[in-house]
């Protein structure tokens, strides 16, 4: 039945598609509730949600206290009654998850990205780990709602093309529609977002969707990234500029920036920034444990750079706390622009201790001009499936959340 709450709907659907919305978010939860939020009677209440029952889209989870009479039903969505794939391809990795319609991951398989990754192999790695996943789990084909994919290179969302194909590494992915390859392949819906914005949909959906309806997720790796929720709702944003948050200007006298400007928040607190600075200050003669452990400066890479700062390396705790402090200063201005009410704080960089730490308390302190607004600046407790879950909730989503309240 949830596959056909997409399109026209009939009254009793609508109401239906509402029900089900609204037990997936507040589930465990009772008639009373539910009946209160949208307004239907009790009586109609009951009658669609037997409805619901019989289709196996919910079922009481038998939790209710009894304040003396019947024990209430608390009702809860079936996370089996359908399953749905989370798809992310990057350069380094690409995986594919198998998951309930509570975003829990069944199963995961992850292909290695290197020289014989095509795009037609890499797609086919994806076709069949939906054939073998559905039949290792004994799961029917009818079953499966659909592909969800998740990109961190930009992608031009009208044609489903890679824009920057040289990033990986093998070739292939020229003018190759990533989408209409697994459509025509599964017969099944299949969606495709920006992988930040994908994560900050998952860490809602599954974290914090009773709290807030306004929340931002941001990350450093390579790019810095943010991904927004606002009125509980993914804002979709152009593809291609899925980095404009590392080109956020931090010192307007500041260092020069790939993109030609200067001072952007890229040319501070990104990986690569971080790791120029460590080179420039070990060629000034500073002393670090890395002048023992790498014999020529330009070989420093960002482990080299883990590995000190786990040691307590002077110069890599001031880079990366100098690194940080900027962080926290773009972090500022996206809080004063968006005004969130949670921060989640991921990718590789933002959640390490310290940097979160100086990037935290920076932001906060630039807020207390606004003692009120009580912002959370929260480290990610999500490991490396946070966008293929995002990208699994983009499926389930399209079904259910259009019409939400
Ligand atoms: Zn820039």
């Amino acid at each position: 039945m949830l596959k056909q709450f997409t399109g026209l709907l009939s009254p009793k659907t609508k109401n239906l598609k509402l029900l089900y919305s609204l037990i997936r978010k507040l589930g465990p939860v009772r008639i009373n509730t539910l009946s209160e939020i949208t307004g239907y009677k009790h009586v109609t209440c009951t009658r669609l949600l037997d409805e619901l029952v019989q289709e196996g889209l919910i079922y009481d989870s038998g939790i209710g206290e009894s304040s003396g009479g019947r024990k209430p039903l608390m009702y809860v969505i079936k996370p089996d009654a359908y399953y749905l794939i989370g798809v992310e391809i990057t350069n380094l990795y690409t995986t594919v998850l198998l998951l309930d319609l509570k975003l829990d991951i069944v199963d995961v398989e992850k292909l290695r990205m290197d020289s014989q990754c095509t795009g037609e192999y890499t797609l086919n790695f994806v076709s069949r780990c939906v054939d073998e996943l559905l039949s290792k789990h004994n799961i029917q084909r009818e079953k499966l709602l659909g592909i969800g994919m998740g990109v961190l290179d930009p992608i031009d969302k009208e044609t489903g093309v890679f824009l920057n194909p040289l990033l990986f590494p093998a070739g292939g992915w020229d003018n190759l529609n990533i989408v209409d390859y697994l459509q025509q392949y599964h017969n099944s819906p299949v969606f495709i977002d920006n992988g930040t914005n994908l994560a900050a949909l998952a860490e809602y959906r599954k974290n914090y969707w009773k709290e807030t309806d306004n929340l931002v997720f941001v990350s450093s790796d390579m790019g810095i990234r943010c991904g927004t929720i606002l009125q509980g709702r993914l804002v979709r944003q152009n593809m291609e500029m899925d980095d404009t948050l590392g080109h956020m200007v931090v010192d307007i006298h500041g260092r020069r920036c790939l993109c030609g400007s200067y001072g952007c928040l890229q040319a501070y607190s990104s990986l690569p920034a971080i790791r120029n600075e460590v080179v420039r200050r070990l060629k000034r003669g500073h002393n670090s444990i890395l002048q023992d452990s790498v014999k020529d400066t330009e070989d420093t890479d960002f482990h080299h750079i883990l590995n000190a700062l786990e040691q307590e390396d002077p110069l890599c705790l001031d880079v990366l706390k100098d690194a940080a402090y900027y962080f926290g200063v773009g972090l500022s201005n996206l809080i004063l622009l968006l005004r969130p009410d949670i921060v989640v704080c991921g990718g590789t960089l933002v959640p390490k201790p310290l940097f979160y730490e100086v990037a935290s308390e920076t932001a906060q302190n630039r807020l207390l001009h606004y003692p009120k607004s009580q912002v959370q600046i929260i480290k990610s407790i999500a490991a490396y499936n946070i966008v293929a879950q995002g990208a699994g909730c983009m499926v389930l989503d399209f079904f259910t959340e259009e019409i939400l309240p």
